[in-house]
């Protein structure tokens, strides 16, 4: 196999085996609690830690895991949201970045397999058709398509029958708590009989009862505890594998959430300018706002500079208004500054308490107080203050009890790489050398 860094080198790895969970929201306001739980405690007093990893632009779940899994920012790996844009189609029927090829650079799990390492992969975004040796990737039906077939057709066919065989009873849809217990039952086969190098998992739990209930409630503790009892079993896995001295952990999270307000709806106020508009039945756009919860990007029709100002100048009068979800316009020079991707020329970020939605059928500010509706979300900047995420590194050559302080999160896949001893030197990032021993 050719190699995607000109030739093959390793160097000497520092565990055979990296078992990598996404604990998908886990962010530092939660680290108290968490790290007091009985698995993650353990894990954290037997390596390293940090509660200032710092995530990518915007903060959606696709953007981020692809910085993860690539070591680069979204304006080299080119998955720039969670869904392509699909202007005017609902939420619940757009397509989302299902599969590999759309990121534009090597991977981890890529180079993994090219240095002949065993790798596999549940529920891990963007993997859809990838080089993953056994992987349900995550994807999700949408209108008539049917759930199991489409993971099986995007995934590796025998792994995944054989995983739905065994535990496919114990899902219902995409409903928590029982896609993250299929998940984690299904970890725990692949560590005790496939045993691979490279272990990549994603949790979304937690990410789901913030949503729902809000950062603070008692949904989101009892998650907490289901978590921590998840990482048990797992662990537990790795011992009865017999491969715990040569295992090491990375738990992670990919952003942070806030609680949310009030739910500003954008493209209203281009509506109102006559920059969407009907045309026989159908709707049109000169300028589109692409919502992604604390940020939006404003996609302007190419060459059309007349929508274009026309559009700076409604935002810039929403913002003079002190009931606007707007806390800043970024303009070219700012996004290339946050490493923004260059599909769109100008974004929008949301006051903390509102957030941003794509629906054209409801008032342009909706207060969910007033409808008795709990929300949080994210997205936001990840300069935003308490929205930093947690690490945890674990294993024989890590440090014991080391904290870690700020960093970001191009620095991890070069952590991977530097655990495994693999090639992989295109990164942002840099491994963090100072936790191993
Ligand atoms: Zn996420």
């Amino acid at each position: 196999m050719k190699s995607i860094t000109g030739q093959l080198g390793m160097a000497n790895p520092l565990a055979k085996h990296l078992i990598v969970i996404s604990y998908d929201a886990f962010s530092e306001d939660h680290w108290e609690m968490a790290s007091r739980l009985p698995h993650l405690s353990k894990l954290i007093n037997n390596g390293a830690h940090s509660k200032k990893l710092k995530s990518v632009y915007p903060s959606l779940t696709y953007v981020v895991h692809t910085t993860i899994a690539t070591g680069v920012y979204p304006d080299k790996h080119g998955i720039h949201h969670n869904n392509p844009l699909q202007p005017f189609v609902k939420e619940e029927e757009q397509s989302w970045f299902w599969f590999r090829d759309a990121i534009k650079v090597p991977t981890i799990y890529d180079a993994a397999r090219e240095h002949n390492m065993s790798t596999a992969g549940i529920l891990w975004p963007v993997s859809g058709k990838s080089s993953i040796k056994y992987n349900i990737p995550e994807i999700r039906a949408i209108k008539n398509e049917n759930q199991a077939l489409k993971v099986l057709k995007s995934g590796s066919p025998l792994y995944c029958v054989e995983m739905e065989l065994k535990y496919g009873r114990l899902r219902k849809g995409i409903k928590q708590p029982y896609l993250d217990d299929f998940t984690t039952k299904c970890a725990i086969e692949t560590i005790k009989r496939k045993k691979p190098n490279l272990f990549m998992m994603h949790l979304i739990d937690l990410d789901d009862a913030k949503h729902v209930y809000g950062t603070d409630s008692d949904e989101v503790k009892q998650v907490m505890t289901r978590m921590d009892k998840r990482l048990g079993e797992i662990m537990q896995a790795v011992d009865e594998a017999g491969i715990t001295d040569n295992t090491m952990f990375m738990i992670l999270g990919d952003h942070g959430q806030f609680n949310v307000r009030y739910k500003v709806h954008l493209n209203n106020l281009l509506q109102e300018k006559g920059l969407i508009y009907e045309d026989n039945g159908e709707m049109k756009w000169r300028a589109y706002f692409q919502c992604g919860g604390g940020a939006a990007y404003l996609h302007i029709k190419q060459g059309d500079e007349e929508a274009e100002q026309l559009a700076l100048a409604v935002i810039r009068d929403d913002m003079k208004d002190d009931a606007s979800g707007i806390e800043e316009l970024y303009a070219r020079e700012e996004l290339d500054h946050l490493h923004v991707g260059q599909s769109t020329k100008y974004m929008l970020e949301a006051k903390r308490g509102y957030c941003f939605d794509e629906r054209m059928d409801e008032p342009t500010i909706v207060d969910l107080d007033k409808q008795g509706v709990t929300y949080a979300t994210h997205g936001y900047s990840p300069d935003k203050e308490d929205y930093r995420c947690n690490l945890v590194i674990s294993g024989n050559k890590v440090k014991s009890d080391y904290h870690i302080g700020d960093i970001e999160m191009v620095d991890i896949a070069p952590t991977m790489a530097k655990i495994l001893g693999i090639d992989f030197h295109h990164c942002d990032g840099s491994p963090l050398n100072e936790i191993f021993i």
